[in-house]
């Protein structure tokens, strides 16, 4: 990185760090790659419906369709009047191909228990659940929430909805009482499917006595089925709640699936809550398995011997679209870890990725950014050898977290590719091809082929070269179809910052000569110094870049001079200097890396910054404190304490 002389612009998003490292694909993986030239692109740039027709081949559908694409802006209709079940695409065709045999999911519990489910076993436990549910009444349409932990009967639920039409809701298993509570009365839920338990962090998570305290206020709820995953004490209400496999031992072993139209709904995802109240996306069926049953091989460059690890809970879209669906559609051997990374010790990721030879290994920032903080040595013990690509999602990463990342997990052997996507675009929309796109560290490269990005200025022109916001500029067809119960919202947020047919994701982004994006945060985050829209990103990435800095969040505090100045909240790694020292050294290398005009006018040093459960950065309840304000919704905060101790520093200093 080059400390370039201050720039002084107008830009809807100013872009002031200045990353100069490429890192292009290894020969050694270059050579094996599944993509390795432009042409995907370049058929895709011919005729973009064309091409996703030809990728929807991917599927075995029961009625080819009609239409490819029907776009009445903002209404999108992909591939109308195709049949097509989601469950019989990840499962039976698979039994019927050889994969019968094959390990869908190789499970390891926290305390270390483990169970390996082939295809095989995963259809058979799938065809009776389907056939439980509609025991309990469950029927095409119908919603059904999953509040579990990491356990493949979630899986197995999920698929089991598909199966027989019902709509799943996944609520993660992390979140409290009341969020299930909202979720399952805004979804309108009729049945629950929970466990006794889960095992996070040495201890356990009560999720059926959590689900009962939600249920008192829940009436659409009218059954409630529990699995078994421990000796968890628990209430069973009469009538009520069942045991899953009490259900199981009777349940017929073949349910027929249902033939699905293309657009009806496979399930109801509410998003991490990072900006605000959370939002039910609902995704349908045909579209979606197209656009993760294609990224999933396109970003990964997934072969029938690899064994992928995708770190997501799948209570978060990145394990609906690549634990669920991505994965089992490509009939590939997946690892699922129930528990923490940090237990019993700071290695159990590297020990499990040795275990079990995974060779795709797919997980966020946050977790990198902990790792770093926790120091390389944990990683050192470790072989690591089998891993030949990372990937990471969820928010962007820090180009220090991307170079850690690839020297200490991947040894420099290992292509990162960096994927932005949201919970709304249902599939990877901007990640390189690990065999072919040379990386930039903080650049998630460029638009997958079939996917077309812009990044515009408050008037909706196009800034080829700069900072501004980025839109999707044509549909896709894994995109959300609304916002569940709210129509209205689902124009307003989306689609009506420029016209109708430009979709707003609520990120800036850079767009540099090369064409590459580089995502600056949320545009709703931006702090503006003296007229200069300042992205968070790149002032956090500034700090991240100082050796001590394992973590850092900026906000905006009103200044009455420049309008507003820059509050940092920096978390040092372990064994790094007194605060004190570090605080002067850290404006200054900030000022020396962007420009004087980011140099933090404050900051605070805390032990752990305000996350969502994804392990997102909160940084409008960072923005609270700092204007005194009172905190807005904190419903998917991950942890009360953070912010209550902080709230009481910043108002002692
Ligand atoms: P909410 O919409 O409720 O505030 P959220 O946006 O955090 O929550 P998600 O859909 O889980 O919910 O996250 C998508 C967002 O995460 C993106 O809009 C972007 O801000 C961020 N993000 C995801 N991947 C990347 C990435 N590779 N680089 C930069 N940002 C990313
Ligand atoms: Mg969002």
């Amino acid at each position: 990185m080059s400390a370039p002389e201050e720039k002084t612009t107008d830009a809807v998003v100013a872009a002031l760090l200045e990353e100069n490292r490429v890192i292009p694909p290894p020969d050694h993986f270059r050579a094996q790659a599944r993509l390795r030239d432009e042409s995907l692109y370049a058929e895709a740039a011919r005729d973009p419906e064309a091409f996703w027709a030809q990728q929807a081949q991917r599927l075995t559908w029961f009625k080819p369709w009609d239409k490819v694409l029907e776009w009445n802006p903002p209404e999108a209709k992909w591939f109308t009047g195709g049949r097509l079940n989601a469950s019989y695409n990840c499962l039976d065709r698979h039994i019927k191909s050889g994969l019968r045999n094959k390990a869908a999911l190789i499970w390891e519990g926290e305390p270390g228990d483990t169970r390996t489910l082939t295809y095989w076993d995963l259809y058979r436990d799938v065809n009776k659940f389907a056939n439980v549910l509609k025991s309990l009444g469950v029927k095409k349409g119908d919603r059904v929430a999953l509040y579990m932990p990491m356990i493949p009967e979630l899986v197995i639920a999920m698929l089991a909805c598909a199966r027989i039409g019902a709509i799943h809701t996944v609520v993660f298993g992390g979140f409290s009482p009341e969020s299930l509570q909202d979720r399952i009365n805004d979804a309108q839920a009729k049945l629950l499917v929970t466990a006794d338990g889960g095992f996070r962090k040495g201890s356990i998570l009560p999720l059926k006595h959590d689900a009962d305290y939600a249920l008192s206020k829940c009436p659409s709820i009218e059954k409630v089925i529990i699995v078994k995953r421990d000796e968890f004490p628990l209430r069973v209400r009469e009538g009520r709640d069942h045991w899953y496999h009490r259900l199981m031992q009777d349940a017929a072993p073949w349910c027929e699936p249902e033939p699905m139209d293309a657009e009806d709904v496979l399930y109801i995802l509410y998003t991490s809550g990072t900006t605000g109240k959370p939002k039910g996306i609902v995704h349908t069926t045909g579209g979606y398995l197209t656009g993760v049953a294609a990224t999933t091989e396109w970003v990964f460059d997934l072969k029938a011997d690899d064994v992928f690890w995708c770190t997501a809970d799948i209570g978060w879209v990145t394990g609906h679209s690549y634990v669920v669906y991505g994965p089992l559609l490509n009939g590939a051997t997946q690892v699922m870890y129930e528990g923490s990374p940090d237990w019993p010790d700071k290695d159990r990721f590297w020990r499990l990725v040795d275990k079990y030879g995974v060779s795709i290994f797919y997980t966020a920032p946050t977790a990198i950014r902990t790792f770093m903080k926790w120091g390389p040595e944990w990683t050192q013990g470790s072989d690591l050898s089998s891993l030949r690509l990372l990937g990471t999602v969820g928010e962007p990463i820090n180009p220090e977290a991307w170079m850690w990342y690839y020297k200490y997990v991947g040894r420099e052997r290992c292509p990162v590719v960096d994927t932005w996507w949201q919970t709304e675009t249902g599939m990877i929309m901007i990640a390189p091809l690990p065999g072919l796109t040379p990386a930039k560290p903080g650049s998630a490269t460029r638009p997958l082929p079939g996917v077309s990005a812009a990044v515009l200025d408050d008037q909706g022109g196009e800034i080829p070269v700069g900072g501004g916001y980025l839109a999707l500029t044509r549909p896709w067809p894994a995109m959300l179809r609304g916002i569940w119960g709210d129509p209205e919202r689902y124009r307003t947020q989306y689609w009506s910052k420029w016209r109708e047919d430009l979709y707003f994701t609520g990120d800036g982004a850079k767009r540099d000569e090369e064409g590459y994006y580089w995502l600056l945060g949320r545009v709703d985050d931006v702090i503006n110094i003296s007229g200069h829209r300042i992205g968070t990103m790149e002032v956090e990435s500034a700090l991240v870049d100082h050796e001590s800095v394992a973590e850092a969040a900026c906000v905006g505090i009103s200044d009455p001079v420049k309008g507003e100045a820059i509050a940092a909240f920096v978390t040092l790694k372990d064994g790094s200097l007194p605060q004190e020292r570090m605080d002067e050294f850290l404006k200054r290398h900030v000022e020396a890396k962007i420009g004087a005009i980011a140099r933090p006018g404050k900051i605070i040093f805390t032990g752990d910054l305000p996350k969502t459960r994804s392990g997102k950065i909160m940084r409008r309840l960072l923005r609270d404190i700092a204007e005194g304000r009172l905190l807005g919704d904190i419903t998917t905060l991950a942890d009360d304490s953070v912010i209550t101790n902080l709230k009481k520093k910043y108002e002692e200093e």
